[in-house]
């Protein structure tokens, strides 16, 4: 349990890192891919403001032939594209690299560049040009946004290399935090294990006083010829109190991870036919048929007598919830290195909404009908604490008044 909460809340905290680091690291590249438009077309609305005194109208049309040309004697290489469009938006000069040749604001995409093999992103800014007060075209700068694509493209993966290693450091911390956290629980469940199973056994004493002083009543009765109604029914409660006491000494062991128990390779023959056994003579008693398929001839590597208990469990609950003259069946199927254990009855079945709990301490269905037939809704807990401790799952699929079966899959061992 302690090893299952620590790694659960390391498993949580790891993921909580990933969502973060990954959902900030999506907004921080956001906002600070917007800021550097921004700080661009500030730039580009600048450069513009600086050129756009050069334009003259040699044709009556706008033109920035001669602001090239001096620039070019000058020997001045342009870094952006400068652009001419006319009063329609038709473009009519271009000066640098080549540019998006439409009017733009914000980011356009240059197909097909003489200067790159791969179609150029470049961020576009434009201003109209006045000539006495009236439109005469568009003057419109352009510059590539390459570098800071590549910028934003190395941090991301940066950011991605670092991940695995980021986890890897906070799964570490996380292990060592939660295992710090889990402590007291686990010395407090530990503390409540020890004590249900010390007051399992301490209740075993006055049991045994019982069921000795009824035995010697018992004998009395029989000298004296005499017949007495409540001694039976004290029996009765004795031995249902001595079987309370040995499952609760059994599931706090079973879930208690310092309780070792010695695992060995084990036919499953071994295991399924002394429990086969024993449940014969409850089904024939109660006219049922108890029918138990071919058992395949494969083993499975596990605790013995736990693994006959968690069977027991299983088929004593298909026969004491199946009426007289109804079927229980065990049932195995292989497949790969699986084993599956089907218990199945033609029983009352468990509804719907019982499912999920039936696996819970001290749950049964029908209080009233479980409480008589001897249940203290502690049987199938044990079963799952066995099935857990052996690396396994149980399932259960039921339909009210058809039938129940309980499925678990084992791992068979090589
Ligand atoms: P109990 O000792 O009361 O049988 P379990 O933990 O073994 O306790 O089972 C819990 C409850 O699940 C039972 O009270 C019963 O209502 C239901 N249950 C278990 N097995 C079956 C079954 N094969 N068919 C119908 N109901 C079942």
């Amino acid at each position: 349990m302690k090893n299952n909460l620590r790694s659960r809340l390391t498993v949580q905290f790891v993921l909580l890192f990933v969502f973060l680091y990954f959902s900030g690291g999506a907004v921080a590249i956001f906002v600070f891919a917007n800021q550097l438009d921004a700080s661009l077309d500030d730039e580009l609305q600048d450069l513009a403001c600086q050129i756009l005194p050069a334009v003259d109208f040699p044709n009556g049309a706008p033109s920035l032939r001669r602001w090239a040309s001096r620039a070019e004697a000058r020997h001045d290489k342009l870094l952006s594209t400068v652009q001419v469009f006319d009063r329609s938006g038709t473009i009519l000069e271009e000066f640098g690299p080549d540019g998006y040749r439409h009017l733009r604001r914000g980011t356009a995409i240059v197909e097909e560049s003489s200067h790159e093999a791969n179609p150029v992103h470049v961020r576009s800014r434009f201003l109209e040009i006045m000539e006495a007060g009236e439109k005469t075209g568009y003057l419109q700068v352009q510059v590539s946004v390459r570098q800071r694509d590549d910028a934003l493209r190395q941090i991301v993966l940066t950011m991605v290399t670092l991940s695995p290693f980021l986890a890897l450091a906070v799964a570490l911390c996380g292990s060592w935090f939660s295992g710090n956290a889990t402590r007291p629980v686990e010395e407090m469940m530990n503390l409540l294990r020890q004590f249900v199973v010390d007051a399992a056994h301490e209740i075993n004493t006055p049991i045994t006083v019982i069921d000795a002083s009824v035995q010697t009543l018992e004998e009395t009765f029989a000298e004296q010829n005499l017949t007495d109604e409540i001694l039976p029914i004290i029996t009765r409660a004795s031995h249902r109190m001595r079987a309370l006491g040995e499952s609760l000494i059994v599931l706090s062991r079973m879930e208690s991870p310092e309780y070792q128990f010695s695992v060995t390779r084990l036919r499953l023959r071994e295991i399924i036919e002394p429990v086969v056994a024993e449940c014969e003579q409850i089904s024939r008693r109660k006219q049922q048929t108890l029918e138990v398929e071919t058992i395949p001839d494969v083993a499975i590597m596990g605790h013995a007598e736990s693994l006959e208990r968690m069977l027991l469990n299983l088929l004593a609950n298909a026969v004491r919830y199946t009426d007289a003259g109804g079927m229980v069946w065990l049932r195995f199927e292989v497949e790969g290195e699986k084993l599956k254990i089907i218990v199945e009855d033609t029983g009352i079945g468990i509804p719907k909404e019982s499912l999920a709990h039936v696996f819970e301490r001290f749950y049964r269905v029908d209080k009233s009908r479980s409480r008589e037939m001897g249940g203290y809704g502690l049987g199938l807990s044990i079963v799952k604490a066995i099935v857990e401790r052996h690396n396994a799952t149980i399932s259960v699929e039921s339909k009210v008044g058809s039938g129940t079966s309980f499925i678990t899959v084992m791992q068979i061992a090589p």
